[in-house]
């Protein structure tokens, strides 16, 4: 039995990582395709979970539209299908590679299983692509892999029967644990966490922040630098901010924050320098996904720069808030967490334990038997 991973950015890497490791110690044959939709990015997390793709589409282009990188992936991941002839296709969560992924396993009669399924905001809003990738994986996938209750529910009223629903936590997790369990160890040293170190003073307190979505693009992130330099006056804070590679978030971040005070820009972060960065935070502001997820294990607020989210959970449970881009609620979030923050009554995180490849494996090896 044969079983094809497919992904393309940052976040699926991490995210699909343990789940390789946790298949190859199975009995279940398992190879790995890459589109390298981020190539940068993309690398650093292959590089530390010491993965070598089967197959690299490299298709990551200067500039390229969602339909240019469509059909791109189309035309190359067929080629990799028709070799292959996997059992299973496993794709993640809501990129343009898993969508279209999805879509072409399905034109060749090959099962498909989603891993992250059933998260929803129910706003579809053209051009931004998560909401309707995540729609149109689920309306394929032969299994769904779903993080948390929330997501089976939502499954669930769209149809899909709890037979091909399998809850599992969110892999994010085992990947951190994995990494906190590597950082903490006496003997670990790594470069990049040596040189935050040096440039970090001790004595304050790090805001750490990061963005990437479409939908923020624009005056989202003028407002969310806006914000940063207005909290950068407090003598007591230091804000760290791993940049985006997408050069229409990295050239209005650079033009408003270089060179200023208490203002830390730096490019992005391998995973286990990120881990650390989060540990060390006293807060986080961010639009990322995964970032939501990690932080509640490590007892971290979260600000959230979007006024919807498709993980409410931690939302409900107190661990994030969602501020949108209005910079005076972010400065007002940001502040109040700074003065009034004394940890979380109850750390159990909504989105996992750190067992869901496992469980996703255990799934899978009596699916192909039965
Ligand atoms: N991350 C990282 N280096 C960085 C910034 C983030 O390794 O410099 C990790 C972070 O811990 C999380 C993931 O990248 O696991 C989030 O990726 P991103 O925000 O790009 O995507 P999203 O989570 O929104 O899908």
């Amino acid at each position: 039995m044969e079983i094809l991973i497919v992904f393309g950015t940052r976040p699926e890497a991490i995210k699909m990582a343990p789940l390789y490791h946790e298949l190859q110690k199975s009995s279940i044959e398992v190879k790995i395709c890459v589109t390298a939709q981020h190539r940068e990015m993309l690398d650093q997390v292959l590089d530390f979970f010491e993965i070598v793709p089967d197959y690299d589409l490299d298709l990551m282009q200067a500039n390229q539209t969602l339909n240019g990188l469509s059909a791109k992936i189309f035309i190359k991941i067929d080629e990799v299908l028709t070799i292959e002839q996997p059992d299973l296709v496993l794709v993640h969560g809501d990129t343009t590679t898993s969508s279209i992924v999805a879509l072409a396993a399905f034109h060749l009669g090959i099962r498909v299983g989603h891993v992250e399924a059933g998260l929803r905001t129910y706003n579809k809003k053209a051009p931004f692509p998560e909401e309707i990738n995540r729609q149109i994986t689920s309306r394929i996938a032969d299994i769904h892999f779903t993080p948390t209750k929330q997501a089976t529910q939502n499954l669930l009223k769209e149809g899909i029967l709890q037979d091909y629903i399998v809850e599992t936590g969110n892999t994010v997790i085992d990947a951190l644990f994995w990494t906190l369990h590597k950082i903490e160890k006496e003997d670990y040293s790594h470069l990049e966490i040596e040189e935050l170190k040096r440039i970090l003073p001790a004595d304050k307190k790090i805001v750490l922040v990061t963005g990437h979505r479409r939908e923020n693009i624009g005056e989202g992130f003028h407002n969310l630098c806006e914000a940063l330099l207005k909290v950068s006056e407090r003598e007591d804070v230091v804000i760290v901010y791993p940049v985006h590679l997408n050069p229409n978030v990295k050239d209005v971040v650079h033009e408003l924050l270089s060179n200023k005070e208490n203002i830390q820009l730096i490019a992005p972060v391998s995973y286990p320098a990120f881990v650390w960065l989060m540990q060390q935070s006293y807060l986080i502001v961010t639009d990322s996904g995964g970032i939501q997820e990690e932080a509640p294990s490590l007892g971290k607020p979260v600000i959230v720069t979007r006024t919807v989210s498709e993980r409410p959970e931690g939302v409900e449970a107190g661990f994030s808030t969602l501020v949108g881009t209005d910079r005076k609620k972010i400065i007002n979030a940001i502040q109040d967490i700074l003065d009034n923050f004394t940890g979380f009554d109850s750390p159990m995180n909504p989105y996992g334990n750190g067992n869901a490849s496992k469980r996703i494996v255990d799934f899978l090896s009596h699916y192909f038997i039965g």
